[in-house]
């Protein structure tokens, strides 16, 4: 997480959900994301990355940080703990330095220039916000949700992430997408 993000090359909605859904298809993750378990995975899977989970002392106020190019992921201890209990802010900060280790390997960033405001598709934070909200959400299942509050509980999201994607009709391009049944407590055990 960095505050206010800097410039990286522009990428679209529709592409980055387009790159977090095929991430997830092929872990073939269940409708309700086990992120924690999926960093185990990913360790086992991308080559030389590695997670960390640092005390308050070390990383300060920020809740989690990627170096992309190190392939190091870096949660604060008490967000790791949050997500595991199924929090579902600290379970998007999970999936948010998801989008940073998977959108921005061997990207070069730029600080924006003072006064200039940067595109939202150029900003490395929304493009990781907009990954997070991809992974976690499944886009067929979602169009099924009556209410914000059963996104929120669905995917394991806050009521806030929730409102961002409830009711927006998008991706109807992708209407076909069938949604998968729950299948919670098998996964990749
Ligand atoms: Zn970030």
């Amino acid at each position: 997480m960095r505050k206010n993000g800097v410039i990286v090359p522009p990428l679209s909605t529709q592409n980055i959900y387009t790159i977090a859904k095929s991430i997830r298809a092929a872990m073939n993750s269940p409708l309700y994301v086990p992120i924690d378990r999926i960093y185990e995975v990913l360790l086992k899977l991308i080559k030389g990355f590695s997670f960390e989970i640092v005390t308050k002392a070390e990383i300060g106020d920020d809740h989690g940080l990627t170096y992309p190019d190190k392939k190091i992921i870096q949660i604060r201890e008490d967000i790791y703990d949050g997500a595991c209990r199924g929090n579902g802010r600290d379970r998007f900060t999970m999936a948010h330095e998801l989008g940073h280790l998977f959108l921005h390997r061997g990207v070069r960033f730029a600080r924006s220039p003072k006064g200039i405001e940067i595109p939202v598709y150029r900003n490395s934070e929304w493009q990781a916000d907009t990954f997070a909200s991809g992974f976690l959400v499944d886009e067929g299942f979602l169009r099924r949700c009556e209410s914000v509050e059963e996104v929120a509980d669905t995917f394991g999201i806050s009521i806030a992430a929730a409102k961002c994607r409830f009711g927006k009709n998008e991706g109807r391009a992708g209407a076909a997408t069938p949604a998968r049944p729950f299948h919670q407590g098998s996964w990749m055990a």
